[in-house]
């Protein structure tokens, strides 16, 4: 399939998940119209050879995997996120200026550069908990609309603003959602009408705003493409189509999209916590083996941990590091990090370039100036949970953490095939540093 194709599914994703809850929900309904059954992690597992399943934690991470027909050995992962820095609503959010305007409260949900979330339209979109005869449901809302704003300062009020400006996300962030109205022109009322729900039945919510502008292609030769939540919303949609097309034969393929890498992960549906580990050890009890089965499978698998990488900056050529730099449309992204930020070493590097030349694949190799921290991931956060050998891979994209992030046109197209390539091949340990890579 071209990029042009692979790009226009992109966008849709893109497009129609503003946040977490929304990405998984996409995800699985792309594993259903391709004949996954759904396992609930609170209900009895009956899984055979040859089929494929998934699992959600919190409706905001999600675990599919496909068990090859004939017996295996290992598992071969690639995992990514599909949260965003953003800025999430307060409860008791309505702050009332001057009898005039309704603002919003709002909280930072991880880093994000503040300066673009100014003049632009903005909705919200999330999920609420409603009270139901016997207990409580998860219902998703988005508000489908441009709604909200967060207006900038007038420069004649600031003319110091260009020289750099601290942003204050107590005071300058906070968007503007109405004027002063009737009693029933609250924020809350617009959730529960959004819903179908009484105000009443609204237990609780997690509720984020969104950036409206849609996902799309630029540049002379549309080599560009641009979007909110690339990172790492490109990865994880270049996961699941690579495992959806993928006929595993000698390992389980397992996709994997956590929730919370922006906040650290330490939470039950973060690569910190113990998601990952529970759904193999119960794939492997569920397929009939042992502990020390399940031991033996670790030292023959495979993790990619995918998570969008930097591009060398077109007006800061000089942030990035001397040797080692990364271009969009140039191919999948290696990283290096010597105090393992990345996980990738030369064993598991090794195993990732025999995926890119099985895939026909460019890639290019990305680390930090020797004097610059870069971000981590969550590869290296998931070994706490599941030791075993760990890639860290991504796609080149500028403007990181902002709200619409830029990425080259022809990348997802790269990762989708490593992804096929690598889903549908094992990996066996034959000794002391021995590995025989069987495509
Ligand atoms: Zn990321």
């Amino acid at each position: 399939m071209d990029s042009k194709q692979i790009n226009k599914e992109l966008f849709s994703f893109l497009d129609h998940s503003p946040n977490a809850f929304f990405a998984v929900k996409n995800m699985c309904d792309v594993l259903d119209k391709n004949g996954m059954t759904r396992l609930y992690e609170g209900m009895p597992w009956d899984i055979e050879p040859g089929k494929g399943y998934y699992l959600t934690r919190n409706d905001s991470a999600v675990i599919a995997f496909k068990i090859p027909k004939k017996d295996y050995k290992g598992f071969r992962i690639m995992a990514s996120h599909c949260d965003s820095p953003v800025f999430k609503i307060k409860i008791n959010a309505e702050i009332t200026i001057e009898d005039r305007y309704v603002k919003l409260n709002v909280e930072k949900y991880g880093g994000m550069l503040c300066a673009p979330w100014f003049d632009r339209p903005l909705s919200v979109a999330g999920r609420v908990i409603v009270r139901t005869k016997d207990g409580i449901e998860t219902r998703l809302v988005n508000v489908d609309r441009d709604l909200m704003i967060i207006p900038n300062l007038a420069i004649h009020m600031n003319r110091q603003v260009n020289e750099g400006y601290a942003y204050n996300a107590q005071v300058d962030m906070l968007p503007l959602f109405c004027e002063k109205g009737e009693e029933s022109d609250s924020f809350r009322n617009l959730i529960a009408s959004e819903v179908g729900v009484s105000v009443e039945d609204i237990l609780d919510a997690d509720l984020f705003l969104y950036n409206r502008m849609p996902a799309t292609t630029l540049g002379l030769n549309n080599e560009f493409i641009a979007s909110g939540r690339l990172d790492d919303l490109q990865c994880a949609f270049a996961s699941l189509k690579g495992f959806v097309e993928s006929t595993p034969k000698g390992s389980v393929a397992v996709h994997c999209v956590f929730d919370n890498e922006e906040v650290g992960s330490g939470t039950k549906q973060g690569a910190a916590g113990s998601f990952l580990k529970d759904t193999l050890h119960r794939i492997n009890r569920s397929m009939g083996k042992t502990e020390d089965d399940y031991l033996m499978d670790i030292a023959s698998s495979f993790l990619v941990s995918a998570d969008n990488a930097h591009a060398v900056h077109p007006n800061h050529k000089d942030k990035t590091d001397p040797t080692n730099r990364v271009y969009p449309n140039k191919g999948v992204v290696i990283k290096y990090s010597a105090n393992q930020k990345y996980t990738t070493d030369a064993v598991s590097g090794a195993m990732i370039r025999a995926i890119f030349e099985k895939a026909g694949v460019p890639y290019q190799i990305f680390t930090n100036r020797s004097d610059m921290l870069g971000g981590s991931t969550l590869g290296n956060i998931a070994q706490s949970q599941v030791s075993l050998n760990t890639v860290d891979v991504g796609l080149p994209q500028l403007a990181m953490h902002s709200p619409y992030e830029t990425a080259g046109a022809e990348d997802t197209a790269y990762l989708v095939a490593t992804a096929k390539v690598l889903f549908s091949s094992s990996v066996e340990e034959t000794g002391n540093g021995e590995y025989k890579l069987i495509f």
